[in-house]
């Protein structure tokens, strides 16, 4: 994953989201997952802008710079603050034909 393409919050000086437009912008520690190779490792604490409105974040240059140092790093495991487990569920059984009814509301 590409870090560096996450939205840069230059936008934020003024407290709007560059998404939608709404000025409830507030400062919250937000969680955001990684794929490093075949791990998926989850980063928590992370400063981020939240729109209240769309729930878009936004982080400034000097927490995406951050990430990717750490994702440079290659996330040791010996770092890690804890573990969890992630259940995995496949997409591959679901037919199309068993999401056609979502379709078919206006009859
Ligand atoms: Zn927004």
């Amino acid at each position: 994953m590409n870090i560096s393409a996450t939205q840069a919050a230059t936008e934020t000086a003024h407290h709007e989201c560059p998404q939608c437009g709404s000025t409830a912008l507030r400062e919250e520690k937000v969680k955001s997952s990684f794929w490093h190779g075949d791990r998926l490792v989850v980063v928590e604490d992370i400063p981020a802008l939240v729109c209240g409105r769309c729930g878009e974040r936004f982080y400034d240059d000097a927490t995406i710079t951050a990430l990717d140092l750490m994702h440079g790093g290659g996330f040791p495991a010996g770092e890690a603050k804890r573990e969890m487990h992630v259940p995995i569920f496949s997409f591959a059984h679901r037919v199309p034909s068993e999401l056609a009814p979502l379709q078919e509301e206006e009859t």
